[in-house]
């Protein structure tokens, strides 16, 4: 009886699967991402906090430095007005709810987060990272929801990003660059006076310039991370999972290093109208070149796009032991793997929004390759070589596809790259054609 159980569950479980997942491909709608209603609401609300915002500034500092803080205050609102018109931000309804939701429970037992002006906003952005404004603006990148692993984990990046807020980071580097400016001016006008070694004083007044402005940028993050800890253990999220999105980010990298199998081509690339060509795979002879070395720097890459994110790791770890127990997040929680399905299925189009593509369709093949909803990514196939065909009639094919890069690619990326550069133009057509009418 037994015996006869386990095999009938497993198939019920088989076939929940395959079911699920054929759900999920039909039911899957992009993001609205034009929703006029929510964008305009926050643009206006903006325009009042950019009021507001000067005119603080204005009770708060005075003289030359507040009119610097000023100007550059206005430079950067005017030119994130228009990002937002430009539609580089998500006014998803659900998904801002969510966020808010988050925030408020950060709120609940942290006296110290005074402000009800926070604004969220989300950005078609596939990388991990979030950031603040200081008029207590924060961005939070879609790619946030597919990379981290649940809520708890959002969280401790959001309790980091309001503690830069709450420690004017952003002001207080803004008043060292002024200092510095100043002084700049200063120390060119004395070295005109000056007879010998003019190159070498002025060299080594940058390069300790440089140097003030990586260490501060470093006291910064760990400021931000002592704060943010202590505004994000008074919370009910688990406290090993502020560790862990900071080990995620240090993991995380562009997908460029995610291996593609060379079989995929001829699976995709094989249509009744254009037999597949061997040599579409032909590229460059690379041979001499060591791949161990692409490693260590794609290492080495991952820990400087995100800097110092190592050493703030082992920092919470001594500070915090109480990271390094057993977490305990439920990971299957409904909401935060509803958003990081979208997180996920949105990646492609925001590759494409970002006229990307070539990642578009490395991806897509990817994608295609772990046989996960294949009808949706073989629309996004078509719609991107279409793209690629436009710009390769009007000769701008090098903005929107990557020339390969022995030094920084992949092999499986710059195979990607050789076979695109390989394909002329009435063959990219034959594909486009195929996978944006034939919806197989
Ligand atoms: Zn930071």
């Amino acid at each position: 009886m037994i015996q006869k159980l386990i095999p009938k569950s497993i198939v019920l479980v088989f076939f929940l699967v395959f079911f699920l997942n054929l759900s999920r491909a039909q039911s899957y709608i992009p993001l609205d991402t034009t929703s006029n209603a929510l964008r305009e609401n926050f643009i206006t609300k903006y325009q009042l906090t950019n009021i507001s915002y000067t005119k603080k500034l204005k009770t708060d500092y005075d003289g030359k430095l507040e009119k610097y803080l000023n100007n550059n205050y206005k430079t950067f609102s005017e030119e994130f007005l228009k990002e937002i018109k430009r539609g580089n931000f998500i006014f998803d309804e659900k998904l801002l709810q969510y966020a808010h939701a988050i925030l408020e429970e950060i709120k609940k037992n942290a006296p110290e987060v005074k402000s009800n002006d926070f604004q969220i906003l989300i950005a078609k952005d596939n990388s991990l990272n979030a950031y603040c404004f200081p008029d207590e603006t924060f961005v939070l990148n879609l790619g946030l929801f597919s990379w981290l692993e649940n809520e708890d984990q959002v969280a401790g990046v959001l309790c980091h990003e309001i503690a830069h807020v709450i420690l004017k980071h952003s002001l207080k580097s803004q008043e060292r660059n002024f200092i510095d400016e100043t002084r700049s001016k200063n120390t060119i006008e004395a070295l005109k006076e000056e007879k010998y070694d003019r190159s070498e004083i002025a060299f080594g007044y940058l390069k300790r310039i440089l140097y003030d402005t990586a260490e501060n940028k470093k006291n910064q993050e760990f400021q931000a991370d002592s704060l943010g800890y202590a505004l994000y253990k008074k919370s009910k999220y688990s406290k090993a999972a502020f560790l862990k999105s900071l080990q995620l980010m240090q993991k995380y990298d562009s997908i460029k290093p995610i291996g593609l199998n060379i079989k995929i081509y001829k699976e995709i690339f094989d249509l009744p109208n254009q037999k597949f060509n061997e040599k579409w795979l032909l590229k460059e002879d690379f041979s001499s070149y060591n791949y161990t070395n692409f490693k260590e720097k794609i290492n080495k890459d991952s820990i400087s796009s995100h800097p110092d994110t190592k050493k703030r790791i082992e920092r919470i770890k001594s500070l915090f032991p109480e990271t390094l127990e057993k977490s305990t997040v439920n990971n299957a929680e409904m909401s935060f793997l509803n958003f990081q399905k979208i997180a996920r299925f949105e990646s492609v189009p925001n590759w494409y929004y970002d006229e990307k593509y070539g990642i578009a369709i490395y991806e897509c093949l990817l994608r295609l390759e772990e046989k996960k909803d294949p009808q949706y990514y073989k629309e996004w196939l078509g719609k991107a070589f279409k793209k690629i065909v436009e710009s390769r009639k009007s000769y701008t094919l090098n903005r929107h596809l990557d020339r390969i890069d022995a030094v920084n690619q992949s092999e499986s990326y710059q195979q990607f790259l050789s076979f695109m550069w390989n394909l002329k133009l009435n063959e990219l057509i034959e594909i486009a054609n195929f996978y944006e009418f034939n919806k197989n």
